[in-house]
């Protein structure tokens, strides 16, 4: 049991108000972790705007990197002292048809970290052991952070989207930042749409290696195998269909998305196919954290004290971020 606190937001459409908290201590098969670093997801935003399934009051953020200070019992994997992660997958049921078939990620009764159940914008966090993973020493850990949702998540999407050498990304934040540096490592031309305008952000897509970058109201100058959308316009979705080729695949990468705008068959003809991603797996993360590692991933990344959390939010909210922002107790 420690004394620490947390930034919370009691209700939807609340902003995030510190409080004072204790602790206690960890159950059998939990963890007791000091947070070292969180970062923030845009499924933060969908929790504060009340967008996504979440209970309130509820404490956000599900890309943690902590320590661990203390161990319950039936813990056998971790030790005190371990700097582990902690990701949006907080447990799964083990038993219904999706865990039993590989897709915990579709489990029918999962816990959320940071949605519902209470995250890492906070000194502290009580985690399941057994969905922690090791993080490569390699990062730090506010660089760390990014990749346990914009990274796990983000590479989920990428395999979904398949092989093809020619890849479209909408929406350049965290995930895309990331995202864009693997496929570039696999030797795939990658072009990059951000808000229209946005040069800033498309010259930070150049930097890390994409063939083009331009506004998501262009098409790419070639027509790509598939498209992953980060971006949660679902006005994109009808654009990525007319960028891919025939058999291409639009893969809509992000929790929450506005009503997708209807649009002629004859765009969805030819095989080509919508797909969403939802959550991820354990083996997931663990593949995606050793690839990070090979690359290695750069993850750009602005810090900002916790107290300052309704900040990022807001920054991440305007788009003024490029990359990630994480927060640090
Ligand atoms: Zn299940
Ligand atoms: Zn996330």
């Amino acid at each position: 049991m420690v004394t620490g606190y947390a930034m919370q937001f009691d209700r939807a459409g609340a902003p995030l108000r510190r409080i004072e908290r204790v602790f206690s201590a960890p159950a059998p098969g939990e963890v007791l972790l000091e947070v070292l670093a969180c970062g923030v997801c845009r499924t933060d935003l969908h929790v504060a705007d009340g967008e996504i399934a979440a209970r309130y009051p509820i404490v956000p953020g599900h890309e943690i990197v902590g320590q661990v200070v203390e161990s319950g019992a039936e813990v056998t994997e971790l030790i005190v002292g371990q700097r582990v992660g902690v990701c949006w997958l907080g447990s799964t049921c083990g038993h219904c048809r999706f865990c039993r078939s590989d897709h915990e990620n579709l489990c029918d009764t999962p816990v959320f970290t940071g949605a519902t159940r209470d995250g890492g914008y906070a000194s502290h966090v009580l985690a399941n052991a057994d969905y922690c993973f090791a993080l490569p020493d390699a990062f730090g850990d506010v660089e760390a952070a990014p990749l346990l949702c914009a990274g796990l998540i983000g590479h989920r999407a990428l395999t979904m989207a398949g092989p093809g050498e020619a890849l479209a990304l909408y929406g350049f934040g965290a995930a895309a930042h990331i995202i864009a540096q693997v496929a570039v490592w696999e030797q795939r031309r990658v072009y990059a749409l951000t808000r229209p305008g946005d040069t800033a952000t498309q010259e930070f897509a150049r930097s890390l290696g994409c063939t083009w970058a331009g506004g998501s109201d262009q098409l790419p100058p070639e027509p790509v195998d598939a498209a992953i959308i980060f971006a949660a316009a679902g006005e994109l979705v009808p654009q990525a269909l007319r960028a891919v080729l025939k058999g291409g695949r639009v893969v809509c990468a992000g929790i929450h998305m506005s009503d997708i705008p209807s649009f002629p068959y004859a765009d969805l003809w030819g095989e080509r196919s919508i797909v969403s991603v939802a959550n991820l797996t354990r083996a997931d993360g663990a593949a995606f954290l050793e690839l990070a590692g090979k690359v290695p991933v750069q993850t750009t990344t602005t810090a900002y004290p916790l107290e300052r959390a309704n900040q990022a939010l807001a920054d991440l909210r305007a788009g003024r971020l490029e990359g990630a922002a994480v927060l640090v107790p």
